[in-house]
């Protein structure tokens, strides 16, 4: 009996020690499950944490990309500049001046654009006796609200072999800039140049600066350097085609318009 009461109280310490170890076990088990439900949540909410911040930089990136809207405008304002002018005369070979080139080209340009739909050309002189300087024309370009600028122009050098067309944007140009520069020298190359000089950037000889007027106009700007008055063959190209030369910067800058390039409007942050 002994033996049985001796042998019941590790019985019942057993059934003790089985409750607990039960117990321990449940717990155990119960902890394990609580630590896995949490963690779980845990993971959810760095999940959903990590889902919304990828949410809130892809919204941010539309906000950014959506700060840039593009609104087709009904009518854009183009500046036809002839070069120089007045006392200033440009470049010359003999008595061919270049105010005179660059406004018999520039008055045919402002009357092509006169009639395309949705362009509102302004020119800055109509007379060659007018005399402006470039920070006039650039506070004129920037009073009148202009979407772009072009400022046409002949080239010189002192070598009478150098010719051709060339077509100079900003040193930094946006693709705008390039867009513009492309499509005048397809349209110009069209006609028929000794030379494509190419869309060239910056300043002659530094391409870490612009031509005056390119830098203080507040629009798209170029410049277009129509044929070497100092070179024979440039200048007959030049007498000979003026008007289709003209007719194809028209129709480079109603691309420009209608293809929406000139439509970027930031809006107020
Ligand atoms: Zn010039």
């Amino acid at each position: 009996m002994a033996g049985s009461s001796s042998g019941k109280k590790p019985v019942a310490r057993r059934i003790h020690k089985g409750r607990v170890g039960g117990c321990l076990t449940v717990f155990v088990i119960i902890f394990i499950l609580i630590s896995t439900l949490i963690n779980g949540c845990t993971k959810k909410h760095n999940l959903q944490k990590q889902k919304e911040t990828s949410e809130t930089s892809v919204s941010t990136t539309v906000n950014d990309h959506s700060s840039e809207t593009e609104t087709k405008k009904s009518e854009y304002i183009i500046i036809v500049d002839p070069g120089h002018g007045g006392e200033d005369v440009g470049s010359a070979n003999g008595d061919r001046l270049e105010k005179v080139d660059n406004l018999r080209y520039a008055s045919v340009v402002y009357e092509e654009l006169l009639n395309r739909e949705g362009i509102k050309p302004i020119i800055t002189r109509q007379s060659n006796d007018t005399y402006m300087n470039n920070e006039d024309r650039a506070k004129f370009a920037n009073d009148a609200g202009a979407d772009l600028y072009l400022a046409l122009h002949r080239n010189k050098s002192d070598d009478p072999t150098a010719n051709g067309l060339e077509i100079w944007v900003q040193q930094d140009a946006t693709v705008i800039d390039d867009v513009l520069g492309y499509k005048l020298k397809n349209e110009l190359t069209k006609v028929g140049v000794q030379n494509d000089r190419g869309v060239q950037h910056g300043y002659t000889n530094d391409k870490q600066n612009n031509f005056q007027i390119i830098e203080w106009t507040d629009m798209t700007a170029c410049i277009i350097e129509l044929g070497f008055i100092s070179n024979d063959e440039d200048n007959r190209l030049f007498d000979a085609h003026y008007k289709d030369y003209a007719k194809a910067i028209a129709d480079a800058v109603e691309s420009l318009c209608k293809e929406g390039y000139l439509d970027k409007v930031k809006e107020p942050q």
